[in-house]
């Protein structure tokens, strides 16, 4: 076959044909739980949902490409793992004596409480993490790379849907044969997606871990949330599948009812009307931006979740091992040495070949620090904007700067606060390629130019003396609109969409 070309791609379909896919979409996501619920307050007890925002068609992704991405997830896991156990490095990295805490002060406030617990009362040493790796493909002429965005160590979300999603275009291939419009469209070149199960393994490692009779995870998510229908399918499926209950509580309302014993650390949960719970593993859905953290309140709740027996996804060191910063430090010379290839830390067995160092940073764009050697940071970015974006300590999207918007963001930016920023080479994704993208609840759908970003899930129980137990376990593909540089779904930029191997 030709070299695919992606700016031939959806495949042209009549206006009637465009209409049954819309149709069929809509209905699937409708009956599939594939759900946001809609903008606005709710009730207490919901009585409506919309579609989550969709593509009509998959996204065309090399099969080798997805396979690597795949087979790098084992490494990272490990990798993420080890730094979050790796004290010396995030306090030089993250913390306020030396660090972005200095500067950024969401980072220093999660590192100072940190800080401030671990060498008295941190009862549980292992961690959870569920992770996703997120990606994008990178043309250089007719080469086609895979390049990382970011990796997310804390509320990793779309999981759920992102499986429905690929479940949805099968069932759209299944019913219509996208009315034989490409010999791409077939079965084989849709691959399984399994998260739901997969990250939900994870979360059962940890609750069997922790190995307490009658013992529920706790899930803590922020009031207002969309994207609950994500959350929900995860619960269901321990309940279903595992037996294992959940609780759902704020920070707010965790305030109140958390409550940790004198006795062995235990965090138990107590309702008005419900006797008391304790907790196996506490799941983060929320915490990950300074939004979670209006007053001083919410750091103590998180601080006393903290240092409870149970086993945090993530842990606070886990969280800042997913700062962008600690993704810009890796790439300097000897720091992935450190992690991957020091036997007298890990052992023969947890060293790495060199070959696959170098899978992992040919995966990378270049980074550097916007205080690198004095003022020779900025001035490189300055130079080089047009062909860079600029990133802060944050997660959730909306928070980076661009191309040309960035000399004049670095004339607002004292020296002081450079040391918050990272700058990335922007990855260049094939260009043409086209979707219909269908909003959440509309009905209607948009043609329109489209970059596509694979995300790989992975789990990872690890702990200071325990052989760190991971898995890849699934993946994610959001497509956003050229014209728009990120690519938050929740933030109404993007929608969830599938891949098609080519
Ligand atoms: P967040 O943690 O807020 O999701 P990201 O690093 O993922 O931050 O950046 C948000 C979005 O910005 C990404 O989903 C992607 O669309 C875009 N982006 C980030 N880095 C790059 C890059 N190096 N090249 C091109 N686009 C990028
Ligand atoms: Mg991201
Ligand atoms: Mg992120």
């Amino acid at each position: 076959m030709p070299p695919f070309d992606f700016s031939q791609w959806p495949p042209r379909i009549s206006e009637k044909d465009r209409e049954t896919l819309q149709f069929r979409a809509a209905s699937y996501a409708l009956a599939h739980g594939l759900l946001y619920l809609p903008v606005g307050v709710q009730p207490s007890v919901p009585t409506s949902a919309i579609h989550a925002p969709i593509s009509l068609f998959p996204s065309p992704f090399p099969r080798e490409r997805f396979e690597q991405a795949q087979k790098l997830q084992s490494i990272y896991n490990v990798l993420y793992s080890r730094i979050a156990m790796d004290t010396e490095f995030l306090d030089q990295v993250m913390g306020t004596e030396q660090g972005v805490g200095q500067v950024d002060e969401f980072t220093g406030q999660l590192w100072s409480g940190w800080r401030d617990l671990r060498d008295k009362s941190l009862a549980q040493p292992l961690h959870l993490g569920l992770f996703r790796s997120d990606y994008l493909l990178h043309q250089q002429g007719s080469e086609l790379s895979l390049k990382q965005v970011e990796f997310n160590t804390i509320s990793s979300s779309f999981g759920t849907l992102s499986q429905k999603t690929a479940e949805m275009h099968r069932s759209l291939e299944s019913s219509t044969q996208y009315f034989n419009v490409s010999p791409h469209l077939t079965a084989s070149n849709f691959p399984p997606n399994r998260s739901t199960a997969g990250l939900v393994e994870g979360l059962v490692a940890a609750h069997t871990a922790y190995n307490v009779e009658g013992s529920k995870i706790l899930f803590v998510v922020q009031a207002g949330e969309r994207n609950v229908f994500d959350q929900l399918w995860l619960e269901y499926e321990l309940l279903e599948r595992h037996s294992i209950r959940v609780v759902r509580k704020t920070f707010d309302e965790l305030a109140q009812q958390a409550k940790i014993s004198e006795s062995n650390s235990a965090l138990t949960v107590e309702s008005p009307n419900e006797s008391a719970v304790e907790i196996s593993t506490v799941y983060y859905r929320s915490g990950y931006t300074p939004d979670d953290y209006p007053t001083s309140e919410q750091y103590q709740t998180r601080f006393t979740l903290e240092r409870s027996r149970a086993i945090k996804c993530p842990t606070i060191p886990l969280q800042l091992a997913g700062g962008k910063k600690v993704q810009q430090v890796l790439t300097e010379p000897g720091v992935l040495e450190r992690f991957l290839c020091d036997e007298s830390k890990y052992g023969a067995h947890g060293v790495f070949p060199a070959h696959k160092l170098a899978e992992l940073r040919e995966s990378w764009m270049g980074m550097w620090a916007l205080d690198m050697n004095g003022d020779a940071g900025v001035k490189q970015a300055r130079e080089r904007a047009l062909g860079l974006v600029l990133k802060p300590q944050r997660e959730g999207g909306g928070n980076n700067v661009y191309k040309e918007a960035i000399p004049e963001f670095l004339d607002s930016l004292s020296p002081r606060e450079r040391s918050a920023w990272i700058a990335m080479e922007l990855i260049s994704p094939p260009v043409g390629l086209k979707n219909y993208l269908v909003r959440a609840g509309s009905g209607a759908s948009v043609e329109t130019e489209v970059v596509s970003e694979l995300g790989i899930f992975g789990w990872s129980l690890f702990g200071q003396g325990k052989v760190i137990e991971e898995k890849e376990v699934g993946w994610l593909v959001r497509t956003k609109g050229k014209e728009s540089n990120e690519g938050g779904v929740a933030t109404g930029f993007s929608v969830l969409d599938s891949l098609l191997l080519i």
